[in-house]
This record gives structure tokens, sequence and C-alpha cells, in this order.
């Protein structure tokens, strides 16, 4: 091979708004990236052909040698390389992502869900470079997890291993958009700090900043920011919330002793106004075999750049053996 080629994975991250392509080097170095409107209520094939004409604006045959290909995506499965269902995408039930982009590129494709993607980036290249028992939560507009155990994600038996969000709060609790009622992420995720905080307007007299936004107007930055200038509204929505995750949070200490959950997405912004009181909440949860050894840290990697999650995954596929 040219030695003057660089040797490197291309990596996809599609999100429910945007999609994000670039070229990673083994080390983690961002080489190219770009990002465009994924239009996922647009039917699937319009995507198809816009992330071809994306790739090849990017990949310069003669000046990158591109090993395998990395993806993120939502609801997508390591096994079947297909997206089962994804909300808030009208692609269908079944899209066979992998295979499409294989063809397309004509490379080793791997796929998995966006959070697994997330907690294998910070595996090789964040957080988690220096741990092998972690739990990654991705607190955006749901609530994404990854499992990384003695070193490696765990997948389960159909590659969708490890969705925290979906564990049971409260019987007959909100409406998730899974169709159960009561999940965690309808409580734990920049969605659900935004139904918290509209009940408690409803059943609160008290002044708030927040009285003037419209649910579509309000999102987790406006949440914090209220709550760092002592708007107690704002306060008590992340003292629910932290108290929710804690307890929900403490349950997985027992399944699985994680060095430490590492957090990222719009409502894990909040810093330690959320981190304090999540920590004290999963304490107060823990059995006492568990008790003040177990870490809360931000993530220093996915929420700095998406695509690190799936081209560690592409990277990790390359040097199995
Ligand atoms: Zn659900």
């Amino acid at each position: 091979m040219d030695k003057n080629l660089q040797n490197l994975v291309f990596a996809i991250d599609i999100g429910g708004t945007y999609t994000k392509i670039g070229l990673v080097n083994k080390n983690g170095l961002v080489i190219e990236s770009y990002r465009f409107s994924t239009d996922a209520k647009l039917p699937y094939n319009i995507f198809l052909e816009k992330l071809s004409k994306e790739i090849h604006k990017l990949i310069k045959p003669n000046t990158h040698s591109i090993e395998a290909v990395g993806i993120g995506a939502p609801n997508a499965s390591y096994i079947t390389g297909k997206m089962i269902s994804p909300p808030n995408f009208v692609w269908g039930a079944n899209v066979a992502i992998r295979q499409d982009i294989e063809q397309l590129l004509k490379l080793p494709t791997y796929i998995t869900n966006d959070a697994n993607a997330a907690a294998l980036g910070e595996l090789y290249f964040g957080s988690g470079k220096s741990m092998v028992n972690f739990v990654v939560l991705t607190l955006g507009t749901g609530l994404g997890s990854g499992i990384i155990n003695d070193g490696k994600l765990i997948y389960g038996q159909y590659g969708m291993a490890g969705e925290l969000g979906h564990v049971n709060v409260f019987p007959d609790g909100r409406q998730c958009n899974c169709g159960l009622k009561g999940c965690l992420e309808t409580y734990a995720s920049v969605t659900g700090i935004k139904r918290t905080v509209f009940e408690l307007l409803s059943n609160n007299n008290s002044e708030s900043l927040l009285r003037s936004y419209s649910y579509d107007q309000l999102d987790g930055k406006i949440i914090s920011d209220a709550a760092h200038q002592g708007d107690i509204i704002a306060l008590k929505a992340f003292e629910v919330t932290a108290k929710i995750l804690g307890r929900k949070i403490a349950d997985t200490v027992a399944h699985l002793e994680p060095e430490a959950f590492i957090l990222s997405g719009g409502l894990s912004h909040a810093g330690d106004l959320f981190i304090k009181p999540l920590k004290n909440y999963m304490e107060d949860n823990l059995f006492k075999a568990y008790k003040n050894k177990i870490k809360i840290i931000l993530s220093n990697t996915t929420s700095s750049n998406s695509i690190l999650g799936p081209a560690a995954l592409a990277l990790q596929e390359l040097h199995k053996d």
C-alpha cells in the first residue's frame, strides 16, 4: 500500500435531525467531517441518494485509503444490520441500512445503535479510555445507553441489549414513543424534563422564568440556564429528574457494578446542578456493597463529536483478531 495514503475509517452518525459523516484515523483524529439534514420525515431512498452524494464529496480517492465503515443509528441492530422502527423516522419498520451503505461504498460496514456507538467512542477515545466497565447514558431527546463490560460492548443475543431508556419507572406512567407507558426516557431526557417542567408549572403558582415558553420553544439549555439563576421550577425539575434516574441507575449497578456512568447529551450540560443530586439519589438506593464506589462523570468525547462513536466501531471490528 502507498505509504502516503492515510489509513482511515469512514464514520456515519445518523440522527433524527442531522446526519454527520467523516473520516477518522486510528487515533480518533477527525480528518474531515460534514453534516447535513437527515430529513427523517421524507422517504428512505431520498436519504440514500443524498448520503451517496455527500460521501462522494468527502472522499478523495487518491488521498484517502478507507478500510471500513462504522454507522451509529437509532434502533439499529449490530446483528441484523437493520434499524427497527426508529421513532421520528418514516423509513419503515425494517430499514436494511448496513447492507445499503455497504453496497454504496463497497467496504466492510458495521452498524450499532447510536448510544452503543457512543459507548465505544468513550472506550477508545474518551472518558472511558482507562476503564473496562462502564455505562454511557445519552440524555438527549430520548435516553440512549451503551454498556461496556470487561472492555466489550454488550450486544445481547439479537444486537439490542442495554436499552435503559425503556425500563419501567411508574406502571401506567407517561406514554412513551415506544408504545409502553412509564419508561425511564419519558422522565430522564430533555423531553422528559420538559414534561416535568410543564407538570410543575401547572401544579404550582410560583413565579418562573419558564412560564413564558411554549412546549416547543423550551429546551434543555433554557431549563438549565433558569436553574443556574435559581429558578424554583427549573431547580425542582432537575431534582425530580435526578431522583427518578438515580433510583434506576442504582438498579443498573446491581446488575453490572460498573466503575462509572458517563453522561452526555442536553441534560448533562447542566453539570453539577444535575450530577450532584443524581449521585446522592443513586447512593441512597444502592446496596451496601456498592456504596461510595461508583462514579458519575461527564463525557469528553461523544458530546463534542458524535462521529467518534461509529468510527470506534469500525476500528474495533478491523482489529478484532
Ligand atoms: Zn419506552
